[in-house]
């Protein structure tokens, strides 16, 4: 596993999350983060921001909420 998998894997992240990508990408996509540890805490956060801004709608603009949820993560992972 080389850099270039891990900007591949960063690069379609959304769409990934968006289920967007065809199966074979999926695959690929999902096995990196699997066993990519930073890559797998991007993939989380982008999720959780997805969800966020689903839930809040249009209105809130992403950079508040990626803020937010890395500082929920941070918090998370301080308990360890
Ligand atoms: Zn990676």
């Amino acid at each position: 596993m080389g850099k270039a998998d891990c900007e591949e894997a960063l690069d379609r992240l959304f769409e990934y999350i968006d289920h967007e990508l065809p199966e074979d990408e999926v695959q690929r996509i999902g096995q990196h983060l699997k066993s990519c540890p930073p890559c797998e805490t991007e993939h989380k956060i982008n999720e959780k921001i997805k969800r966020l801004v689903n839930a809040a709608g249009s209105e809130v603009a992403p950079d508040d909420l990626r803020e937010r949820v890395l500082a929920t993560i941070r918090a998370s992972h301080a308990d360890h």
